[in-house]
């Protein structure tokens, strides 16, 4: 094996077959039908999605070729001469279809008796009323509007109102500072941003327009802002009114004008849909632009065969809308398949550790999509709060994000799963638009750690960095070989990072920048992201597989690796460990893990450093920051590049001081 490919040290077994979901006629019942459909799509992958598409959508007028595309330029086209409206697929043909009087949206409030559920008509009518605000305030097709919003239904009913019109939303996540947000507006030159006059979180009420009026001083291009009335700011005297500029929601949505119905706007396939900027996890935000026909085929296909939705499901994705998980599986995808989807506003830990759990309860949730940081830190506080509530209604549950640990794996499938409810991970990015490699939840046998199988349509591959094939167990880099509906069509404004960061390193083929290794049966591990690559004496390491070997010791909520200089091996290992609850951070307990580490996957993998961290630095979506940490392990203690992302800035100098401490320099 070549010294540039990436080592694997993992040895994980344990496999666990589907059981019967206790409904009749899932959408792949099978591991031989998912075998037949993968096939399909890769024999004759333009009839697979032009089937796929025609069976999940309604066009208004049919496309004329599925799919031209060259993967050099890169240009990418998907059903062009179709057009159709993510809406009308969304809403309208819902109505006709029977789906009047079923609840679209169920949304709880942070506040346990905040709760109100939209049925599909409802939706459909605040929808068309707030696309008629839009146009009456200028906004056509192509123009663009920021959406900066906590998670309540204004959200969900503004980015279904912008689509409905061709406008194009650019959803920045609310934790975002007014810094963020100015520059994600300035990028995109929204003309109208929406907002609200405050989030609720854990219990706090935290200003949100007064962000938006800071960011907005360098915006020219936004000529209205329209707000949401969340906390009752303005009654108490709170809140900063532009008379000539602001616009709260509720007078609008009722003015005489304002009709509850609003023609869609027929769109072209390739039309962009919406602009979405990545976490942020390794450097400067990508503003990812979507496109309409092929966007809206990715994720209905995904939601439908990933999450085997079904009409009677209550379906909840955990995800904050900001994120592309929000956008594909909270909204398009559920909504594109009619189904009942629930959108939560608060935190799991707020009032209690169990308020998931109580949620599920509540409304009995059957399909249930989270990450592993939640599952990591719900793990940490103990068993008593799952123990509270009757979670028998699920029957898939999901994760996304980032590698799951096979420890946490196995907790999620004994204690929410009751050790029989399948487990989908799903490996997908912002610019895949979807899910690409994950289990079907009654097909797939599953193995904790491993995202197992592609999707069918999706032609994913390991490589070595010079781009021939990597042979199995061999760790390389992770590349989509065939273009496929939902993947990105550029960078906003930016086309030469948009070739050079996907298109260019691998010639014909997709750069997912995930390091990866697939089994000798064909399943996938995600070994986390190239730039995080250790190199100990030659030996590439991924940081997943030590993660999950500390993560596994008994005593460890979270961990993460990063290499550190090392004058004789180039690299060492440097790991931040959080421990659970009730664990105690001794010199005793520093060694044990280390032993533990060179135990359960070999001496190369010891840790030369570990350091107790009662918190690691994570991105607003929840996924740790390696690249600051691996600064801090070399011994910076200043400029640590963009932090905008991150969900706390305080964390850093924590680290920097315990790092201090512990190595005396
Ligand atoms: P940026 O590209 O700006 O650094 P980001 O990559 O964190 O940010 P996202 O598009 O939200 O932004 O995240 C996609 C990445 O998350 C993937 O490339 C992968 O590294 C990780 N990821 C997502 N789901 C999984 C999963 N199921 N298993 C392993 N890794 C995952
Ligand atoms: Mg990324």
């Amino acid at each position: 094996m070549s010294q540039h490919n990436i080592i694997s040290m993992q040895d994980e077994q344990r496999l666990f077959t589907p059981s019967p979901s206790g409904v009749t006629g899932t959408h792949i019942q099978s591991l031989k039908e998912y075998e037949t459909q993968y096939k399909r799509s890769m024999e004759d992958n333009e009839g697979f999605w032009a089937e796929r598409t025609n069976e999940l959508l309604d066009w208004f007028s049919p496309f004329t070729s599925v799919l031209d595309a060259d993967m050099d330029t890169p240009d990418i086209r998907w059903f062009s001469g179709g057009t159709l409206n993510v809406a009308h697929n969304c809403l309208d043909r819902h109505l006709e279809l029977g789906r009047k009087d079923k609840t679209a949206l169920i949304w709880q409030g942070e506040p346990e008796e905040d709760v109100v559920t939209y049925t599909y008509e409802e939706l459909y009518e605040e929808v068309c009323r707030f696309a008629n605000v839009l146009k009456k305030y200028g906004i056509n097709k192509g123009d663009r509007v920021a959406l900066y919003m906590p998670m309540i239904p204004e959200l969900t009913i503004a980015m279904l109102a912008c689509v409905r019109i061709g406008a194009v939303h650019s959803i920045v996540f609310a934790g975002f500072s007014a810094l963020s947000l100015q520059s994600r507006v300035m990028d995109c030159e929204a003309k109208v941003l929406v907002t609200a006059d405050a989030v609720l979180r854990s219990g706090r009420v935290i200003p949100l327009k007064a962000n938006a009026d800071e960011a907005l001083k360098s915006c020219p291009s936004v000529e209205h802002v329209v707000v949401v009335d969340r906390a009752g700011l303005a009654e108490q005297d709170k809140l900063e009114w532009h008379n000539e500029r602001d616009l709260w929601w509720h007078q609008e949505m009722r003015q005489n004008d304002i009709a509850p119905y609003c023609e869609c706007v027929p769109m072209e396939s390739e039309d962009p849909l919406f602009i979405l900027y990545t976490s942020g996890s390794t450097g400067k935000p990508k503003g990812v632009v979507h496109t309409t026909g092929g966007y809206l085929t990715y994720a209905a296909h995904s939601a439908q065969w990933v999450f085997d939705i079904q009409e009677s499901d209550v379906y909840w994705c955990t995800a904050d809308i900001g994120w592309i998980t929000g956008h594909s599986y909270i909204v398009y995808g559920p909504m594109a398949l009619g189904a009942t989807t629930v959108m939560f506003e608060g935190v799991p830990s707020y009032p209690s550790p169990d308020r998931f759990w109580n949620i599920v309860e509540k409304f009995g949730v059957t399909i249930f999509y989270t990450a592993p940081t939640v599952i990591r830190a719900l793990m940490r506080e103990g068993l008593e709060w799952t123990q509270r509530h009757d979670l028998s209604s699920l029957r898939v549950l999901g994760t996304v994000g980032e590698p799951i640990n096979p420890e946490a794996w196995m907790w999620y499938h004994e204690n929410i799963g009751k050790g029989e409810r399948p487990i989908v991970d799903t490996w997908w990015q912002t610019e895949t638009g979807g899910i690409m490699i994950a289990a079907l939840p009654f097909a797939t046998p599953l193995k904790p750690g491993s995202a197992t199988l592609p999707l069918p349509g999706i032609d994913a591959r390991i490589v070595r960095a010079d781009g021939t094939d990597a042979e199995p167990n061999e760790g390389g880099h992770l590349i989509i070989r065939k273009p496929w509906p939902g993947m990105l069509r550029g960078v906003f404004n930016d086309p030469e990072r948009y070739k050079s960061t996907y298109f260019e390193r691998f010639p014909k083929m997709y750069e997912s920048g995930d390091g990866a290794r697939v089994d000798d049966d064909g399943y996938f591990w995600i070994m986390g992201r190239l730039d995080d690559v250790i190199n100990v004496s030659g030996h590439r390491m991924g940081t997943a597989e030590i993660e999950s070997a500390l993560v596994a010791h008994p005593t460890v909520a979270e961990a993460a690796v990063v290499g550190m200089p090392h004058p004789i091996k180039g690299e060492s290992i440097y790991a931040y460990v959080t421990l659970k609850a009730e664990e105690e951070e001794t010199e005793e307990l520093r060694g044990q893990l280390r032993t533990w580490v060179r135990k359960e996957i070999g001496p190369i993998a010891t840790p030369e450093i570990l350091q107790f961290a009662e918190e690691l630095p994570k991105t607003r979506s929840g996924k740790i920051m390696r690249r600051i940490l691996r600064k801090i392990a070399s011994g910076s203690t200043g400029d640590f590049g963009d932090t905008s992302t991150l969900a706390d800035p305080s964390v850093i100098s924590e680290l920097v001081e315990g790092r201090t401490e512990l190595t005396g320099s």
